[in-house]
């Protein structure tokens, strides 16, 4: 049975690079009937961030890729915090120690970083020169009196096996000779994260372990360890790493990946789970569009290859637009769009309003109907170009009078011809009827009887009726150009 984790450490709030790994997980275990664990790998405690660990798993449910353990909703492998389960990294450490595969190490924190600083002064890489290792059991006996608490090290003196990983193929690394033998259980008891993600994926009975490349190299240290406690691996799968459209890293600090803003900015989980796995692989062919069911119907991770994904932001817009619609287009999803547009209008126009009846839900859903397709996110519509919808424009006369000296007549023409049937008038029909109405007005071009209109009614001087509202991320719809952060 297949059994797969996401286990990012709570050193950060759940970015769009996580949410990849999470949902190829996700997607791997739904494909085959399996089980998808979250599990927190907070071992490092001087790095955890306040509320990262909440907002992982809260993040993950908002995303519609829940994990079916975690540590919130329990499981048969519980606990699933890494500072919860010392007692069975300290039972393996014992067991290696027992074997002769690891040993203690008494070295004091100054001497390593000693070591360190000759090694960058040699400009070597830094590398535990192994002292500990050969210490007679005498000589053990004797140091554990006055240090009753090691660390203890791996000893990696067999040579690297070779590995099938089912993205990157046959795969071997040195280990040994580069950074001398790590440690497994610091002195303090807790775990270092070869030992724990080896001890927990074995005892949550992990089948594939799908993560980021970046842990590739690890794995031969896996497999040593694997070997050395006499315990089965599971099957390997690197996934290409998420990059920026220019190539770079995707890192911590840029605030636009964090789900939560992208959230809270309007765009929808399907969005994104479709742009993350639209710049990689493991798909027949790329395309736009798909939904998470549709992502797990298409997914075969032998299609998987090691090239880089390029994440490319400005897209996202795209994505939205066309998720939103899709939503539109379903009934159920369309009145919650509904509830959330009004929610939406009461919060950035409140006491602004022209009339309450512009919240009647019957409007919501036309204003809905209308613009789906030419906006991007429903925040667009309380953006200052749609502001018209919802309150009065300020237009004064003088405005109105440098686009027409006949304000007047045109206003007349234009409530004599809506009055009465206003509600009869399709958007052909009125269209015809304004091309009349400007041609019976002598010298006046039907395009300044539509501008006159259209300041009148919207107070926005350019039109937008076909355009898309917005560039970047998180562009208000107003301004031209990529805005990528918050300002
Ligand atoms: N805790 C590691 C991380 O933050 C997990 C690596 C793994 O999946 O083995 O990415």
């Amino acid at each position: 049975t297949v059994r797969v984790r996401f286990a990012p450490s709570p050193t950060g709030f759940l970015h769009l690079g996580g949410l990849r790994t999470a949902l190829y997980n996700y997607i791997f275990a739904k494909k085959h009937g399996g089980t998808f664990i979250l599990r927190l790998e907070d071992t490092d405690q001087t790095r955890l961030v306040p509320g990262a660990a909440e907002n992982i798993e809260d993040m993950l449910a908002w995303a519609g890729i829940p994990p079916d353990e975690s540590p919130r909703r329990g499981g048969p492998a519980g606990p699933y915090l890494q500072s919860q389960r010392l007692e069975l990294y300290a039972q393996a450490a014992d067991a290696l120690v027992r074997t002769g595969a690891a040993y203690p190490c008494f070295c004091s924190p100054q001497r390593l970083e000693l070591l360190k600083k000759e090694a960058l002064r040699n400009r070597q890489t830094p590398r535990y020169d192994n002292r500990c290792r050969n210490l007679s059991q005498q000589q053990v006996a004797q140091k554990l009196a006055s240090d009753p608490k090691p660390a203890i090290r791996f000893r990696l003196d067999e040579e690297a096996p070779a590995f099938q990983d089912l993205v990157y193929g046959w795969t071997r690394h040195e280990v040994a000779s580069v950074e001398g033998d790590p440690v497994v259980l610091k002195s303090d008891g807790f775990p270092t994260y070869h030992l724990a993600c080896v001890v927990d994926d074995h005892h949550m009975g992990v089948s594939h372990v799908l993560r980021g490349s970046e842990w590739l190299v690890s794995t031969t240290k896996h497999l040593l360890l694997y070997r050395a406690l006499g315990w089965p691996p599971p099957c390997f799968a690197h996934l290409p790493l998420l990059v920026n459209a220019d190539g770079s890293k995707l890192s911590k600090r840029q605030g636009d990946l964090v789900l939560e803003r992208l959230a809270a900015a309007g765009f929808l989980p399907d969005a994104l789970l479709d742009m993350v796995t639209n710049c990689g692989s493991g798909f027949a062919e790329n395309q736009m569009g798909r939904t998470l069911a549709e992502l797990i119907a298409q997914f075969d991770l032998s299609r998987v290859t090691c090239h880089s994904a390029l994440l490319d932001l400005e897209k996202l817009p795209e994505f939205n637009r066309l998720h939103l619609s899709r939503l539109v287009s379903s009934e159920t999803q369309r009145r919650q769009l509904v509830e959330k547009l009004q929610a939406l209008v009461e919060e950035a126009f409140g006491s602004q309003l022209r009339d309450t009846a512009v919240l009647d839900p019957a409007y919501v859903e036309r204003v809905i109907l209308l613009r789906q397709g030419h906006i991007c996110r429903l925040q667009d519509l309380v953006s200052p170009s749609h502001s018209y919808l919802w309150t009065r424009p300020a237009v004064g006369r003088a405005q109105l009078g440098a686009i027409s000296d006949k304000v007047d007549v045109i206003a007349t023409r234009v409530l004599g011809l809506l009055e009465g049937r206003a509600a009869s008038l399709t958007q052909d029909t009125l269209n015809a009827e304004l091309r009349r109405l400007s041609e019976g007005l002598d010298g006046t071009k039907h395009s300044h009887v539509m501008k006159l209109l259209r300041v009148a009614l919207s107070g926005q001087q350019v039109s937008r009726a076909g355009g898309r509202l917005c560039v970047g991320p998180f562009s208000s719809g107003s301004s031209a150009g990529a805005q990528l952060s918050f300002g």
